[in-house]
């Protein structure tokens, strides 16, 4: 097992969320460390689940999050002017709590956490 407390995001590549998330989460779950799950847009990926080879690469990197460096929680993020999911904040949300229960599928039991980071790139729960 890795050294120091680590906490796991689902986040969007885009540069502009990185810091506010791993700031966030750092202080919520009072870990020393974030592993950053990042692609386009990864809430739309996740509540379609269209894309079975992007999703393995996701589900791939959780699992070493939470076995390798004992992560127990998992922030699923949205965030406006994402290019990745263009859609309104309403339905990014919608995906949101579509990817919570795919992540429950897969048999993680620890806390589960969306985020919706907002048009001043302020960290929201949701
Ligand atoms: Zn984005």
């Amino acid at each position: 097992m890795a050294k120091g407390r680590f906490a796991t995001a689902i986040n969007c590549m885009d540069g502009r969320v990185q810091t506010p998330v791993y700031e966030y989460l750092k202080n919520k779950y009072k870990v020393d460390y974030v592993d950053m799950i990042t692609e386009p847009g990864p809430n739309k990926i996740l509540a379609e689940n269209s894309d079975q080879v992007i999703i393995a690469s996701i589900k791939r990197r959780v699992e070493i999050s939470i076995h390798q460096h004992g992560s127990r929680s998992i922030a699923i993020v949205g965030h406006y002017d994402c290019a990745g999911n263009p859609n309104s904040k309403e339905v990014q949300l919608e995906h949101i709590k579509a990817v919570k229960k795919l992540i429950r599928s897969w048999g993680f039991q620890g806390e589960l956490q969306g985020l919706w980071v907002d048009e001043n790139w302020q960290v929201n729960e949701v």
